[in-house]
């Protein structure tokens, strides 16, 4: 008898006095992991197959459903823990690269936890959000660095292409493919009701979303899916995909049993095909490259839509994005290692990359010594949770922030980390159409709405406290921050003082 090395890292436990065996759970579990036995009139549950999703909690009508950790433990061992073991089972098993979805679980420093915000007291008193005009709108892209008048005396509008957005947020790149056609149109329709932008991610962009093409980021990765002159002229910028917090230095991998029907089709490939981005782009080795395909994207675009550069955060972030601001990039979109993905090697997410807090603080500060920040727009992501996240990321230097893995939570999803296996019960990252429609692109975009109106409050309010009325006078304003816990190199590189002083 073949020995099972893994056990369930999860437990479905059921009340059966509460359980009035209505199967919905069974229904609602796209794993297959409840089962009715008509012969005792009981629900059963196969624990092996659960994936914490929450889904059959939710929607049991009794109550009746806890999903819990599994008792189980290895021999106690602060070296071998029991999730090291159960990797080196599963690999002993499959002979595989382990996967994962989302993001970095691993307890690394979060710097947002340990910085803290202003507020003003007696003097520079605060400003009431509610009586007093309180400005989040930015505009992102490269700015000129004097006014220029013509001989009239007249000021020459030399301003590059610019995306105005009414908050410093923008919804990350998504690709149709890895989230649903519900979970895109959720997204698309919550920017436009903003004015902000969401993101296409590298899958192209589905005939029913141009529409929406002015309040959107049309993606150019190395694989290069769904580009074409009408995609590049239907967003209002264009991103060039470098990089990818969650999965810095490699490629991407959509499978083919994801490419179907309008997937294959947005994509510009054959249903089945595997979907794999190249780790590099084949055609960028420098800098000088790199301005080759920016210029050949303003080009194509009629020098009329801003370029963003994304990458990851990596150790020489600083050098890298040096570089793109002098490659005639607009806008400079830096990922932090905690941002999430659809499917990564766990070991790529979990070990490589940098926190985005230390990525921004030493980019911003690189590019104002060398005196070229104006020529770019900072734009960070990788686990913005939050409108005091945001805050704190603005004074660290962002112009904006680009949020992901908080808008799918407000899609619903429950952080399960099992994306990769494209069956979503939430209905967020799957392409199955009986999950798919779990999802209500009316609810979705409503639920996102109300998400970023009340970020939207809060940032106004933690505004006000310090006295400021407007994202521009916060955007590096260190000053308003101060560290907790962090030593004095941390301090250092984010540029602020400790709490005291
Ligand atoms: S959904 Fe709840 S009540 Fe219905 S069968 Fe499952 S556990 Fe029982
Ligand atoms: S995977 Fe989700 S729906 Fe299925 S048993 Fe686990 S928690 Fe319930
Ligand atoms: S999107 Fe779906 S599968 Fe992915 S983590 Fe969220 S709930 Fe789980």
């Amino acid at each position: 008898m073949a020995v099972n090395y893994l056990y369930p890292e999860y437990e479905a436990a059921r009340d059966n006095d509460r359980c009035i065996t209505c199967r919905a759970c069974e229904r609602q579990c796209a794993n297959g992991a409840h089962e009715y036995i008509a012969e005792k009139d009981k629900m059963v549950c196969d624990d092996s197959k659960c994936a914490n999703c929450h889904r059959c909690v939710a929607l049991c009508p009794t109550r009746a459903l806890k999903i819990v950790k599994s008792g189980n433990t290895y021999r106690q061992n602060a070296n071998w823990s029991g999730k090291i073991i159960d990797e080196i089972y599963r690999q002993a098993g499959s002979g595989g690269v382990l996967l994962s979805s989302m993001g970095n679980p691993e307890e690394y420093p979060v710097y947002f936890n340990k910085i803290l915000i202003n507020a003003s007291q007696v003097t520079n008193p605060s400003i009431d959000p509610l009586r007093e005009p309180m400005e989040t709108r930015v505009y992102l892209g490269a700015k000129p660095r004097e006014i220029e008048r013509g001989v009239d005396g007249k000021i020459i509008n030399n301003m590059p292409p610019q995306l105005r957005l009414s908050m410093p947020v923008m919804f990350s790149a998504m690709s149709y493919g890895s989230i649903s056609y519900n979970a895109h149109e959720s997204l698309a329709r919550a920017a436009v009701e903003l004015g902000i932008l969401y993101n296409t991610g590298e899958g192209g962009l589905h005939e029913d979303f141009y529409k929406y093409g002015a309040n959107t980021i049309v993606q150019v990765a190395s694989g290069r899916f769904g580009v074409h002159p009408a995609y590049l002229n239907s967003g209002a910028a264009v991103e060039i995909k470098m990089g990818q917090g969650a999965k810095p230095g490699i490629g991407g991998h959509l499978p083919g049993t994801k490419i179907v029907g309008d997937v294959s089709r947005t994509r510009m490939i054959p249903e089945g095909s595997d979907a794999i981005s190249p780790a590099p782009h084949h055609d960028i080795y420098s800098i000088e490259d790199l301005r080759q395909l920016v210029y050949s994207l303003k080009e194509a675009t009629n020098y009329a839509k801003p370029v963003i550069v994304k990458i990851a955060a990596v150790h020489n972030v600083t050098v890298i994005a040096s570089g793109i601001a002098r490659s005639g990039a607009d806008i400079i979109a830096i990922d932090g290692f905690r941002g999430g993905t659809g499917a990564a090697p766990t070991r790529i997410r979990d070990h490589v990359g940098i926190p985005i807090e230390l990525a921004l603080a030493g980019v911003d500060k690189r590019l104002r010594d060398e005196g070229i920040r104006d020529n770019v727009s900072i734009v960070v992501g990788g686990s913005i949770r939050s409108s005091a996240d945001i805050i704190k990321a603005i004074a660290l230097g962002a112009d904006s922030v680009y949020i992901g893995t908080a808008a799918l939570i407000a899609l619903g999803c429950h952080l399960c980390r099992s994306c990769q296996t494209g069956k979503c019960n939430w209905g967020v990252a799957t392409q199955a159409p009986e999950l798919v429609k779990r999802l209500n692109p009316d609810i979705g975009y409503e639920r996102l709405v109300n998400l970023l109106s009340a970020w939207q409050h809060e940032i106004k309010e933690m505004m006000g406290g310090m006295g400021i009325n407007s994202i521009e006078s916060l955007k590096g304003n260190r000053l308003m921050l101060r560290g907790v816990g962090l030593n004095e190199k941390e301090l250092d590189i984010l540029g602020i003082k400790h709490a005291g002083e």
